[in-house]
């Protein structure tokens, strides 16, 4: 890519994080939170290396991948000594073994199966992997995850696998046509979430509601979410 390209691109996502840190801070507020309770993650799928790079210099410290294979082709060219990252894409259970103890947490846990896949990978490395339960909150067939009145069962299972750590859950809500009808699916995952919190279940951590995204972060930090996952906002609209 040209230079003077990639200098555009540059000052693009510079602009796009500020623009963007705005919005969390204001939102934030709204919410009665302040902008250091809201963690920004940078979805980095399709995007260079170079410009992932850039996003870490600007202050990004969390990135998430959606696939294996893409996030190792990637690795060694990312900057990776202050950043974090997670796994946010639906996971095989064959793949489980290429992802374990390479990410500091998989989000996109979706079955019961799956769960376990991790906890027995994670054994054999003798880790224990953080993990957080992907909600099916719209009931959408085309969607995998756990589905809101299965939760509760579900939970106990996976609070026995040892070699797992739930640290919350994770959403991606149905495409809305209105900013009223998002908001009733992040507050309806944040109902869970504050119910399972008071549950205490042992083994169990509520400390990240993972949801938002480009089109409406805004809305998800208004109804309780900490964890918002941002890509085209921040890196331009995705080429496949
Ligand atoms: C791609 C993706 C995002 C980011 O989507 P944008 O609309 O580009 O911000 C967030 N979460 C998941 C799970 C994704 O796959």
């Amino acid at each position: 890519m040209e230079k003077s390209l990639i200098d555009r691109r540059f000052e693009d996502i510079e602009e796009n994080l500020k623009v963007i840190r705005e919005n969390i801070a204001q939102a934030a507020l709204d919410s009665g939170r302040t902008a250091s309770d809201i963690h920004l993650m940078a979805v980095t799928k399709t995007v260079e290396p170079i410009f992932i790079n850039h996003a870490i210099e600007l202050g990004i410290d969390l990135i998430g991948e959606n696939k294996v294979q893409e996030l190792e082709s990637k690795r060694e060219n990312l900057h990776l000594e202050h950043c974090d990252v997670h796994l946010i894409g639906h996971l095989q259970t064959n793949k489980v073994k290429k992802i374990v103890g390479r990410v500091s947490m998989i989000q996109s846990v979706d079955s019961i199966h799956l769960a376990r896949e991790i906890a027995k990978q994670s054994a054999a490395r003798s880790v224990t992997t953080d993990i957080l339960l992907e909600v099916n909150i719209g009931h959408e067939e085309s969607k995998t995850g756990f589905l809101p009145e299965q939760l509760g069962d579900s939970l106990a299972e996976i609070s026995s696998l040892n070699a797992v750590q739930v640290q919350g859950l994770m959403a991606i809500p149905p495409i809305c046509d209105s900013e009223t009808q998002a908001r009733k699916f992040f507050s309806d995952m944040h109902q869970l979430f504050v119910d399972i919190l008071a549950k205490k279940l042992d083994n169990i951590n509520m400390n990240i509601l993972s949801m938002g995204m480009s089109g409406d972060y805004r809305a998800a930090i208004l109804e309780g979410a900490n964890l918002v996952r941002i890509g085209s906002a921040l890196f331009g609209a995705r080429k496949y």
